[in-house]
Protein backbone atom coordinates (compact mmCIF):
# COMPACT_ATOMS: atom_id res chain seq x y z
CA UNK A 1 0.00 0.00 0.00
CA UNK A 2 1.51 3.60 -1.06
CA UNK A 3 2.15 5.30 2.09
CA UNK A 4 3.65 9.00 2.89
CA UNK A 5 7.30 8.76 4.00
CA UNK A 6 9.53 11.42 5.36
CA UNK A 7 13.42 10.90 4.65
CA UNK A 8 15.38 13.17 6.53
CA UNK A 9 18.79 14.10 5.03
CA UNK A 10 16.92 13.24 2.10
CA UNK A 11 18.82 15.33 -0.25
CA UNK A 12 22.60 13.99 0.81
CA UNK A 13 24.49 10.72 -0.60
CA UNK A 14 21.79 7.93 0.80
CA UNK A 15 18.87 10.16 1.24
CA UNK A 16 18.68 10.19 -2.50
CA UNK A 17 19.06 6.69 -3.24
CA UNK A 18 16.84 5.89 -0.60
CA UNK A 19 14.02 8.75 -1.93
CA UNK A 20 14.84 7.68 -5.61
CA UNK A 21 13.24 3.55 -4.31
CA UNK A 22 10.78 4.74 -2.41
CA UNK A 23 9.54 6.38 -5.17
CA UNK A 24 9.98 3.75 -7.69
CA UNK A 25 8.03 1.49 -5.13
CA UNK A 26 4.73 3.93 -5.65
CA UNK A 27 5.43 5.83 -2.07
CA UNK A 28 5.05 9.27 -1.59
CA UNK A 29 7.92 10.86 -0.54
CA UNK A 30 8.59 14.33 1.42
CA UNK A 31 12.39 14.62 1.10
CA UNK A 32 13.65 17.36 4.16
CA UNK A 33 17.23 18.55 4.03
CA UNK A 34 18.76 21.77 5.27
CA UNK A 35 21.51 21.82 2.68
CA UNK A 36 24.43 21.07 4.54
CA UNK A 37 26.42 18.25 3.06
CA UNK A 38 23.01 17.37 0.35
CA UNK A 39 22.22 19.33 -2.59
CA UNK A 40 19.45 19.54 -4.92
CA UNK A 41 21.15 18.26 -7.86
CA UNK A 42 21.17 14.78 -6.14
CA UNK A 43 17.11 14.52 -5.96
CA UNK A 44 16.58 17.06 -9.29
CA UNK A 45 15.17 13.89 -11.58
CA UNK A 46 12.87 12.98 -8.61
CA UNK A 47 11.39 16.29 -7.87
CA UNK A 48 9.68 15.32 -11.34
CA UNK A 49 7.76 13.36 -9.72
CA UNK A 50 4.15 14.42 -8.47
CA UNK A 51 4.54 12.70 -4.97
CA UNK A 52 8.09 14.13 -4.52
CA UNK A 53 8.16 17.42 -2.21
CA UNK A 54 11.51 18.76 -1.03
CA UNK A 55 11.17 21.02 1.88
CA UNK A 56 14.38 23.01 3.44
CA UNK A 57 14.34 22.30 6.89
CA UNK A 58 16.68 21.96 10.02
CA UNK A 59 15.71 18.81 12.20
CA UNK A 60 17.45 20.76 15.02
CA UNK A 61 14.03 22.68 15.09
CA UNK A 62 10.99 20.89 15.21
CA UNK A 63 8.99 19.66 11.94
CA UNK A 64 5.01 18.89 11.57
CA UNK A 65 3.85 16.58 8.76
CA UNK A 66 1.35 13.40 8.35
CA UNK A 67 3.32 10.68 7.64
CA UNK A 68 3.28 6.88 7.63
CA UNK A 69 6.94 6.18 8.12
CA UNK A 70 10.26 9.03 9.32
CA UNK A 71 13.72 7.42 7.78
CA UNK A 72 16.08 9.70 9.97
CA UNK A 73 19.01 10.33 8.33
CA UNK A 74 19.70 13.72 8.77
CA UNK A 75 23.25 14.17 9.89
CA UNK A 76 26.34 14.68 8.45
CA UNK A 77 28.44 11.81 8.00
CA UNK A 78 32.40 12.45 7.16
CA UNK A 79 34.38 13.31 9.48
CA UNK A 80 35.78 16.63 8.21
CA UNK A 81 31.92 17.58 7.97
CA UNK A 82 31.11 16.18 11.30
CA UNK A 83 34.06 17.73 12.66
CA UNK A 84 33.26 21.27 10.97
CA UNK A 85 30.49 22.29 13.82
CA UNK A 86 30.90 19.55 16.62
CA UNK A 87 28.25 21.12 18.73
CA UNK A 88 25.72 21.33 15.44
CA UNK A 89 26.11 17.37 14.88
CA UNK A 90 25.21 16.77 18.23
CA UNK A 91 22.50 18.62 18.18
CA UNK A 92 21.55 17.17 15.22
CA UNK A 93 21.56 13.69 16.43
CA UNK A 94 19.90 14.30 19.71
CA UNK A 95 17.77 17.46 19.90
CA UNK A 96 17.02 16.34 16.00
CA UNK A 97 16.65 13.11 17.49
CA UNK A 98 13.42 14.01 20.10
CA UNK A 99 11.95 15.83 17.53
CA UNK A 100 11.95 13.20 15.11
CA UNK A 101 10.61 10.61 17.68
CA UNK A 102 8.24 13.35 18.77
CA UNK A 103 6.54 13.32 15.35
CA UNK A 104 6.58 9.43 15.21
CA UNK A 105 4.67 9.29 18.38
CA UNK A 106 2.21 11.89 17.13
CA UNK A 107 1.22 10.51 14.10
CA UNK A 108 1.52 7.08 14.96
CA UNK A 109 4.41 6.64 12.29
CA UNK A 110 7.11 3.95 12.05
CA UNK A 111 11.12 5.68 12.52
CA UNK A 112 13.82 4.02 11.27
CA UNK A 113 17.31 5.47 12.61
CA UNK A 114 20.45 5.55 10.62
CA UNK A 115 23.12 4.62 13.55
CA UNK A 116 26.18 3.76 12.14
CA UNK A 117 29.17 1.17 13.09
CA UNK A 118 30.71 4.24 14.22
CA UNK A 119 28.73 3.20 17.87
CA UNK A 120 31.46 0.39 17.99
CA UNK A 121 34.23 2.79 18.03
CA UNK A 122 37.64 1.44 17.66
CA UNK A 123 36.54 -2.34 18.30
CA UNK A 124 38.11 -4.78 20.32
CA UNK A 125 35.62 -7.43 19.24
CA UNK A 126 35.97 -8.71 15.43
CA UNK A 127 34.29 -8.76 13.44
CA UNK A 128 31.08 -6.59 15.22
CA UNK A 129 27.89 -8.16 16.11
CA UNK A 130 25.33 -6.08 17.41
CA UNK A 131 25.46 -7.35 21.06
CA UNK A 132 28.69 -5.36 21.27
CA UNK A 133 28.85 -2.24 23.34
CA UNK A 134 31.75 -0.61 22.10
CA UNK A 135 35.16 0.90 22.60
CA UNK A 136 34.29 4.91 22.40
CA UNK A 137 36.05 7.99 23.53
CA UNK A 138 33.56 9.87 24.96
CA UNK A 139 35.97 13.15 24.37
CA UNK A 140 37.62 13.08 21.27
CA UNK A 141 37.18 14.80 17.99
CA UNK A 142 35.35 12.08 16.63
CA UNK A 143 32.61 12.04 19.71
CA UNK A 144 30.27 14.49 18.52
CA UNK A 145 29.32 11.41 16.26
CA UNK A 146 30.05 8.67 17.72
CA UNK A 147 28.50 9.82 21.17
CA UNK A 148 25.51 11.26 19.16
CA UNK A 149 24.87 8.02 17.38
CA UNK A 150 24.57 6.45 20.91
CA UNK A 151 22.35 8.84 22.35
CA UNK A 152 19.87 8.68 19.74
CA UNK A 153 20.06 4.80 19.91
CA UNK A 154 19.35 5.45 23.84
CA UNK A 155 16.61 7.55 22.94
CA UNK A 156 14.91 5.14 20.46
CA UNK A 157 14.61 2.34 22.83
CA UNK A 158 13.40 5.00 25.73
CA UNK A 159 10.65 6.07 23.26
CA UNK A 160 9.49 2.76 22.14
CA UNK A 161 9.66 1.53 25.96
CA UNK A 162 7.94 4.68 27.39
CA UNK A 163 5.58 5.94 24.76
CA UNK A 164 5.43 2.33 22.77
CA UNK A 165 6.54 4.20 18.95
CA UNK A 166 7.83 1.75 16.70
CA UNK A 167 11.69 2.44 15.89
CA UNK A 168 14.26 0.52 13.43
CA UNK A 169 17.76 1.20 14.58
CA UNK A 170 20.13 0.27 11.39
CA UNK A 171 24.16 0.44 11.85
CA UNK A 172 25.24 1.18 8.51
CA UNK A 173 28.90 0.32 7.89
CA UNK A 174 30.97 2.17 5.58
CA UNK A 175 29.07 2.85 2.54
CA UNK A 176 30.05 4.15 -0.94
CA UNK A 177 28.53 5.18 -4.52
CA UNK A 178 27.37 8.08 -6.76
CA UNK A 179 26.29 11.05 -5.53
CA UNK A 180 29.29 10.97 -2.72
CA UNK A 181 30.74 14.45 -2.80
CA UNK A 182 34.00 14.52 -4.13
CA UNK A 183 35.11 16.76 -1.24
CA UNK A 184 33.79 14.78 1.50
CA UNK A 185 37.34 13.39 2.78
CA UNK A 186 35.98 9.62 2.66
CA UNK A 187 38.29 7.25 1.84
CA UNK A 188 36.45 6.00 -1.67
CA UNK A 189 35.71 9.00 -2.83
CA UNK A 190 39.01 10.84 -2.08
CA UNK A 191 40.88 8.10 -3.64
CA UNK A 192 38.74 8.11 -6.45
CA UNK A 193 39.10 12.20 -7.09
CA UNK A 194 42.85 12.10 -6.59
CA UNK A 195 43.65 8.74 -9.20
CA UNK A 196 41.26 10.34 -12.09
CA UNK A 197 43.21 13.48 -11.59
CA UNK A 198 46.51 11.26 -11.47
CA UNK A 199 47.65 12.94 -7.69
CA UNK A 200 49.30 11.02 -5.34
CA UNK A 201 47.05 8.71 -3.15
CA UNK A 202 47.13 9.86 0.57
CA UNK A 203 46.77 6.80 2.92
CA UNK A 204 46.61 7.91 6.58
CA UNK A 205 48.75 6.18 8.65
CA UNK A 206 50.74 2.54 6.95
CA UNK A 207 47.71 1.73 5.04
CA UNK A 208 47.28 -1.24 7.08
CA UNK A 209 43.70 -0.17 8.94
CA UNK A 210 40.89 -2.29 7.56
CA UNK A 211 37.31 -1.46 6.50
CA UNK A 212 34.62 -3.19 4.60
CA UNK A 213 32.80 -1.19 2.02
CA UNK A 214 28.95 -1.64 0.91
CA UNK A 215 27.96 -0.68 -2.31
CA UNK A 216 24.55 1.90 -2.13
CA UNK A 217 21.94 -0.37 -3.28
CA UNK A 218 22.66 -3.16 -1.33
CA UNK A 219 22.00 -0.66 1.83
CA UNK A 220 19.02 0.36 0.32
CA UNK A 221 17.66 -2.92 -0.01
CA UNK A 222 18.65 -3.45 3.80
CA UNK A 223 16.82 -0.56 4.60
CA UNK A 224 13.54 -1.20 2.72
CA UNK A 225 13.39 -4.39 4.40
CA UNK A 226 14.25 -3.26 7.72
CA UNK A 227 11.45 -0.55 7.98
CA UNK A 228 8.90 -2.95 6.13
CA UNK A 229 9.83 -6.07 8.74
CA UNK A 230 6.79 -6.42 11.53
CA UNK A 231 8.36 -6.79 14.82
CA UNK A 232 12.43 -6.89 15.09
CA UNK A 233 13.62 -3.58 16.02
CA UNK A 234 17.18 -3.89 16.00
CA UNK A 235 19.73 -2.49 16.53
CA UNK A 236 20.93 -4.36 12.75
CA UNK A 237 24.20 -4.25 11.05
CA UNK A 238 23.57 -3.52 7.50
CA UNK A 239 27.43 -3.81 5.54
CA UNK A 240 29.46 -6.06 3.67
CA UNK A 241 31.23 -8.37 5.39
CA UNK A 242 33.94 -8.80 3.20
CA UNK A 243 37.41 -6.97 4.69
CA UNK A 244 39.97 -4.71 3.16
CA UNK A 245 42.79 -2.87 4.60
CA UNK A 246 42.76 0.98 3.32
CA UNK A 247 46.30 -0.13 1.53
CA UNK A 248 44.28 -2.61 -0.57
CA UNK A 249 41.29 -0.13 -1.47
CA UNK A 250 43.89 2.13 -3.26
CA UNK A 251 45.89 -0.12 -5.13
CA UNK A 252 42.40 -1.32 -6.53
CA UNK A 253 41.68 1.69 -7.64
CA UNK A 254 44.52 2.85 -9.19
CA UNK A 255 44.48 0.24 -11.18
CA UNK A 256 40.76 0.22 -12.43
CA UNK A 257 41.50 4.07 -13.47
CA UNK A 258 44.72 2.72 -14.62
CA UNK A 259 45.92 5.90 -13.21
CA UNK A 260 49.85 6.91 -13.02
CA UNK A 261 48.71 8.10 -9.20
CA UNK A 262 51.83 6.78 -6.19
CA UNK A 263 50.69 6.25 -2.82
CA UNK A 264 51.82 9.03 -0.34
CA UNK A 265 51.42 8.32 3.67
CA UNK A 266 50.33 10.76 6.15
CA UNK A 267 49.81 10.78 9.79
CA UNK A 268 46.52 8.73 11.16
CA UNK A 269 44.21 11.12 12.51
CA UNK A 270 43.07 10.73 16.21
CA UNK A 271 40.59 7.32 17.23
CA UNK A 272 41.01 6.49 13.69
CA UNK A 273 39.64 2.47 14.10
CA UNK A 274 41.93 0.13 13.66
CA UNK A 275 39.70 -2.57 12.02
CA UNK A 276 36.11 -2.51 11.02
CA UNK A 277 33.71 -5.81 9.70
CA UNK A 278 29.98 -6.46 10.71
CA UNK A 279 28.39 -9.44 11.62
CA UNK A 280 25.95 -9.84 9.66
CA UNK A 281 24.22 -13.10 10.94
CA UNK A 282 21.39 -11.21 12.38
CA UNK A 283 20.01 -9.28 8.79
CA UNK A 284 21.05 -12.85 7.17
CA UNK A 285 18.48 -14.11 9.39
CA UNK A 286 15.87 -11.60 10.34
CA UNK A 287 15.72 -9.83 6.92
CA UNK A 288 17.23 -12.42 4.76
CA UNK A 289 19.61 -9.75 3.46
CA UNK A 290 23.24 -10.11 2.08
CA UNK A 291 25.11 -7.89 0.17
CA UNK A 292 25.40 -8.98 -3.66
CA UNK A 293 27.28 -6.39 -4.88
CA UNK A 294 31.22 -6.84 -5.19
CA UNK A 295 33.84 -4.13 -4.55
CA UNK A 296 35.09 -4.27 -7.90
CA UNK A 297 31.26 -4.35 -9.17
CA UNK A 298 30.17 -1.15 -6.99
CA UNK A 299 33.50 1.01 -7.69
CA UNK A 300 33.13 0.55 -11.51
CA UNK A 301 29.44 2.66 -11.69
CA UNK A 302 31.13 5.15 -8.90
CA UNK A 303 34.87 5.50 -10.77
CA UNK A 304 32.38 6.40 -13.74
CA UNK A 305 30.09 9.07 -11.65
CA UNK A 306 32.63 10.62 -10.63
CA UNK A 307 34.98 10.71 -14.13
CA UNK A 308 31.54 12.46 -15.12
CA UNK A 309 31.42 14.53 -12.56
CA UNK A 310 35.52 15.92 -13.07
CA UNK A 311 35.27 16.05 -16.63
CA UNK A 312 32.25 16.29 -18.07
P1 LIG B 1 25.43 12.93 3.65
O1 LIG B 1 26.24 13.98 4.33
O2 LIG B 1 25.53 12.82 2.19
O3 LIG B 1 23.90 13.06 4.04
C1 LIG B 1 23.43 13.66 5.22
C2 LIG B 1 22.29 14.59 4.83
O4 LIG B 1 21.71 15.16 6.01
C3 LIG B 1 22.74 15.76 3.96
O5 LIG B 1 21.86 15.90 2.88
C4 LIG B 1 22.70 16.94 4.90
O6 LIG B 1 22.51 18.17 4.23
C5 LIG B 1 21.56 16.56 5.81
N1 LIG B 1 21.59 17.18 7.13
C6 LIG B 1 22.65 17.29 7.97
N2 LIG B 1 22.27 17.89 9.11
C7 LIG B 1 20.95 18.16 8.99
C8 LIG B 1 19.99 18.78 9.85
N3 LIG B 1 20.31 19.25 11.05
N4 LIG B 1 18.71 18.89 9.40
C9 LIG B 1 18.37 18.44 8.17
N5 LIG B 1 19.23 17.86 7.32
C10 LIG B 1 20.51 17.72 7.73
O7 LIG B 1 25.82 11.54 4.34
P2 LIG B 1 25.32 10.06 4.04
O8 LIG B 1 26.50 9.24 3.84
O9 LIG B 1 24.23 10.06 3.03
O10 LIG B 1 24.72 9.68 5.47
C11 LIG B 1 23.33 9.61 5.73
C12 LIG B 1 23.11 9.04 7.11
O11 LIG B 1 23.64 7.71 7.18
C13 LIG B 1 23.77 9.84 8.24
O12 LIG B 1 22.91 9.88 9.35
C14 LIG B 1 25.00 9.03 8.56
O13 LIG B 1 25.38 9.19 9.90
C15 LIG B 1 24.52 7.62 8.28
N6 LIG B 1 25.67 6.73 7.95
C16 LIG B 1 26.30 6.80 6.75
C17 LIG B 1 27.40 5.97 6.49
C18 LIG B 1 28.12 5.97 5.17
O14 LIG B 1 29.07 5.20 5.00
N7 LIG B 1 27.75 6.76 4.20
C19 LIG B 1 27.82 5.07 7.46
C20 LIG B 1 27.16 5.04 8.68
C21 LIG B 1 26.07 5.86 8.91
N1 LIG C 1 41.60 7.43 4.89
C1 LIG C 1 42.80 7.50 4.21
N2 LIG C 1 42.96 8.46 3.27
C2 LIG C 1 41.98 9.35 2.95
C3 LIG C 1 40.75 9.26 3.62
C4 LIG C 1 40.60 8.31 4.60
O1 LIG C 1 43.72 6.70 4.45
O2 LIG C 1 42.21 10.19 2.06
C5 LIG C 1 41.41 6.37 5.90
C6 LIG C 1 40.92 6.87 7.25
O3 LIG C 1 42.00 7.27 8.06
C7 LIG C 1 40.21 5.62 7.77
C8 LIG C 1 39.66 4.96 6.51
O4 LIG C 1 40.40 5.50 5.42
O5 LIG C 1 41.14 4.75 8.36
C9 LIG C 1 38.18 5.23 6.28
O6 LIG C 1 37.97 6.61 6.37
P1 LIG C 1 36.54 7.29 6.12
O7 LIG C 1 36.66 8.72 6.54
O8 LIG C 1 36.09 7.01 4.74
O9 LIG C 1 35.55 6.50 7.07
P2 LIG C 1 35.57 6.12 8.63
O10 LIG C 1 36.90 6.43 9.21
O11 LIG C 1 34.48 6.92 9.22
O12 LIG C 1 35.33 4.66 8.61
Amino acid sequence: MAKRILVTGGAGFIGSHLCARLLSDGHEVICLDNFFTGTKKNVARLAESPNFELARHDIVSPYQAEVDQIYNLACPASPIHYQFNPIKTIKCSTVGMVHMLGLAKRCHARILQASTSEVYGNPIVHPQTEDYWGNVNPIGIRSCYDEGKRVAETLCMDYMRQCAVDVRIIRIFNTYGPHMQADDGRVVSNFIVQALKNEEITIYGDGSQTRSFQYISDLVEGMVRMMENADFHGPLNLGNPVEFTIRDLAEKIIAMTGSRSGLSFHPLPADDPVQRRPDITLARSKLGWEPIVSLDEGLLPTIAYFRKLLFG
